[in-house]
């Protein structure tokens, strides 16, 4: 039941009793008032009759004229208790009228001089109240019908009810009155408490009410206002903390105690392929056992030691922790760049020692043979000619090695300068032209008159043009033509490029011919003298200009390597 409504029944229920109880309790003390005083009354006019009372009087004359005169019954009973005089009966009647000696109030008159007695009359057949008094010559006594009593106490009480009804009537509207005005900021305070409960923390009590409950609405605003700036709080703390999750190089997957993945930042998307919008089921992770094992641990509450493992062609080292209360999170760490890293390091490594190796053995077998066998001076010479190439050989790659670990580790920086193209295609072609002309191989240049300039660094554009007119000469058979060109590149800078007739690429090595160390037919490379770092050395030369190379090539029909160095960036002043 609602407050009002309490409030309203329970004191409509206590004005209700206690008006029943007033009018009760009233009614029942003017029935006995009432009584009291028509006896006292009663007791005043027999003392009236009896004053009237002389041995003269004719006793019945008395009794007519004083109960006419009173407007009650009179009746005189002389000592022997014989009625003598009745106010209602005469003659005959009187004379058969019951002696009257053993009537309660005549024998309390003798006794105390005034005896009362209420009860049926005999002689009349009613109720009577009966009041009798001691006279000199008997009792005189008056008498009257309790019907008159009760009638002036009907009437009485009628009032008495009347009234308490009406001040019931009265009670109830002020009752509802007061349990509205009483319940309203009650009501007042439950909503706004719900709303508050529902995260509407905007809401607040209209301070209008007084005592206790005014207090109350007083608390509940300062509760609301606490509430609200701890949550702004936290979710400042909250949205900071998904900022610095967002921004982390390393996936992150937290998962509730109901395996649903709750969060996964952006690294952890990228890493697992996943779009979905979070809460996601678990199974919706990709299904790979470590990640599975990882996960199903820590929900078991067991953390887990780091552990690696393949996901979508990724090395993803991962960690797994248990969450206070029930969940997991799995940190991702992207290992692919660092296993490559690891991978070409072990490669080089091989591929050094492998180069070197071949050389120092020929020359370690020369030398031997050299130190131990007594050889005639003609051929002493060929095996120490040996040895020199060899040793040439180490040299070159060595020398190539040092070039590029100097480009690569960041230590050189072009110096770029505006380079006129045929010049520098002329000054490499003089140079090796000797080695072209014993193949039998034509060179040409073509300088396109819309870029007939390089801006570059022109120690390293030698050094590309060297080695790709080196390469087009080694890999052109006899007769061939290497051809040196340059073309504007659409967005601005100039291609470099060297065309030959010559042997060609098949497609497959295409990609690969500019990594370190790969060759297409080692052998052949080994043998022309090639160290396999040339197309290397020249791509992160071009790079380091911020430009790139590009190799096209048909197999028995030529090759073409080209070189793009961007234009210069006008900064403008
Ligand atoms: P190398 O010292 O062996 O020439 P490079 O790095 O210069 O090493 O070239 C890598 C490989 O690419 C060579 O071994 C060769 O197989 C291939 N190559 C380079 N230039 C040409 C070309 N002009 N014609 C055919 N093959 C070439």
């Amino acid at each position: 039941m609602r407050l009002a409504s309490r409030l309203f029944v329970g004191s409509v229920v206590l004005i209700t009793v206690l008006v029943a109880l007033v009018v009760a309790l009233s009614g029942a003390r003017l029935r006995r008032e009432l009584e009291a005083s028509e006896v006292a009354q009663l007791g005043r006019e027999a003392r009236l009759v009896v004053a009237a009372w002389t041995p003269t009087t004719n006793a019945d004359s008395l009794a007519d004229a004083a109960g006419a005169a009173l407007g009650r019954r009179v009746t005189l009973i002389d000592s022997t208790g014989h009625v003598i005089g009745d106010s209602e009966f005469d003659g005959l009647a009187l004379a058969r009228l019951q002696n009257h000696a053993g009537r309660p109030e005549v024998i309390a008159a003798r006794e105390h001089g005034i005896g009362t007695s209420r009860r049926a009359s005999p002689s009349r057949g009613d109720e009577e109240l009966y009041v009798a008094v001691r006279a000199p010559h008997g009792v005189a006594r008056i008498s009257m019908s309790t019907a008159q009593l009760a009638a002036i106490a009907a009437r009485a009480r009628t009032d008495v009810l009347l009234s308490g009804l009406i001040s019931l009537g009265a009670a109830l509207l002020l009752s509802a009155a007061f349990a509205r005005r009483v319940s309203r900021p009650i009501v007042e305070l439950r909503d706004v408490a719900r709303a508050l409960a529902e995260g509407d923390l905007a809401r607040r009590p209209a301070l209008s009410a007084v005592g206790e409950v005014g207090e109350l609405g007083d608390a509940v605003h300062r509760m609301a206002d606490q509430l609200a700036a701890r949550l702004r709080a936290l979710q400042g703390e909250e949205a900071r903390l998904a900022a610095v999750i967002e921004s982390l190089n390393e996936g992150v997957i937290a998962v509730d105690a109901r395996r649903q993945v709750v969060r996964l930042n952006e690294s952890g998307r990228r890493l697992l392929h996943i779009t979905d919008a979070v809460p996601f089921s678990l199974d919706r992770l990709p299904r790979d056992a470590v990640l599975r094992h990882a996960l199903t641990a820590a929900l078991a509450g067991e953390p887990i030691a780091p552990v690696e493992t393949v996901i979508d062609g990724r090395a993803l080292s991962l960690t797994a922790r248990p969450l206070d209360g029930g969940g997991a999170v799995v940190a991702l760490f992207d290992l692919t760049a660092t296993r490559r890293l690891e991978a070409m390091r072990r490669d080089f490594v091989a591929n050094v020692s492998h180069e070197l190796k071949t050389p120092l053995t020929v020359i370690g077998g020369f030398a031997e043979t050299l130190v131990t066998d007594d050889l005639p001076p003609a051929q002493r010479a060929q095996f120490a000619e040996a040895i020199r190439a060899n040793a040439e050989r180490m040299r070159r790659i060595v020398d190539d090695l040092l070039d590029l670990s100097r480009i690569e580790s960041g230590g050189w920086r072009p110096n770029p300068v505006v380079v006129d193209a045929r010049l520098a295609a002329d000054d490499v072609i003089a140079a090796v032209r000797r080695a072209g002309r014993d193949r039998g191989v034509t060179f040409e240049v073509q300088i396109d008159p819309q870029a007939a300039t390089l801006y570059a660094d022109p120690t390293a554009v030698r050094q590309v043009l060297t080695n790709l007119v080196d390469n087009a000469v080694r890999y052109t058979p006899v007769a061939g033509t290497v051809t040196v060109f340059t073309r504007p590149a659409p967005g601005g800078g100039t291609w470099l490029g060297v065309r030959d007739t010559g042997i060609g690429i098949a497609a497959e090595h295409l990609p690969r011919i500019f990594e370190r160390f790969y060759r297409v037919d080692p052998a052949r490379s080994r043998e022309a003298g090639g160290t396999g770092l040339g197309l290397s050395i020249v791509r992160h030369l071009v790079e380091a200009h911020g430009g790139r190379v590009e190799a096209e090539s048909t197999v028995g029909r030529g090759t073409t390597v080209s070189a793009l160095f961007p234009a210069p960036i006008v900064t403008p002043s």
